[in-house]
């Protein structure tokens, strides 16, 4: 799902260089257990860490949908948390090839992925909505909603419905699909776990427990049904023109 290069995604998030990557290396070498020879002739750069953004709108601005008390959490512990790790993980991978010792690959790359696409669709979901009532969607992305669901009634019926029926923890995207040309609704329930390579998600809805439970328990329905109303239809025609 999220097949978004560095770069890409610095660009997107506009993230900046931080640090020269030799002060990064050695102070950051300080810090850990591992030791790097300063005096090494690999050129690889020390990974430029990933920063958590800030929210586009106050913690309590999304009242009475979502909860301030809820933004602060899910925003504050739980996405910078995916953040922490991805540059944690980033750490360990540039570690494990300084060392030549890739016997922890496999949880590393699971890791990665996991707090990579973590950070990713955080950052979409916060842009994914915004305070007041929903407008309708312009431009191509009403065109194509129409040509590829038949109507924005049915695009918010099968995305509710999808969004809502996710099994566990998970997500509800609406993507892009350049291969066909189209939009499509997919469920990511690990979202570790690409389920297409190459789609662009343009809305995203988290369906974790933590991004509602404290104000709506188990009602993920009425959840999803006031995401709806909140639906930030610009950001996602912005990135769709990323795309077409
Ligand atoms: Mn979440």
């Amino acid at each position: 799902m999220v097949a978004i290069s560095r770069r890409d995604a610095l660009k997107l998030f506009g993230l900046g260089t931080i640090g020269s990557a030799i002060g990064m290396n050695l102070s950051a070498v300080a810090a850990g257990s591992k030791s790097v020879d300063a005096s090494t002739t690999d050129s690889a750069k020390w990974p430029v860490p990933y920063e958590l953004p800030e929210l586009p709108y106050e913690t309590g601005a999304l009242e009475p949908v979502l909860a301030k008390k809820i933004l602060e959490v899910h925003h504050g512990r739980h996405h910078a948390g995916y953040v922490r790790g991805l540059n944690k993980t980033l750490e360990k991978l540039y570690l494990a090839r300084h060392e030549k010792d890739f016997s922890r690959i496999k949880s590393l790359s699971r890791a990665l992925a996991f707090h990579g696409s973590g950070h990713v669709l955080h950052t979409l979901y916060w842009n994914s909505m915004k305070p007041g009532q929903a407008k309708s969607p312009k431009g191509k992305l009403a065109e194509m909603i129409v040509n590829d669901f038949g109507s924005l009634a049915a695009f918010k019926a099968q995305f509710a419905a999808a969004t809502t029926k996710v099994e566990g923890s998970g997500w509800g995207i609406l993507a892009y699909e350049p291969l066909g040309k189209q939009l499509l609704v997919l469920q990511a329930e690990r979202h570790q776990d690409l389920t297409i390579w190459g789609c662009t998600p343009l809305l995203v809805c988290d369906v974790w427990e933590h991004a509602y439970y404290l104000q709506y328990k188990n009602r993920r329905a009425e959840y999803v049904q006031n995401f709806m109303k909140i639906i930030n239809w610009s950001f996602a025609e912005k990135r769709l023109g990323t795309c077409v």
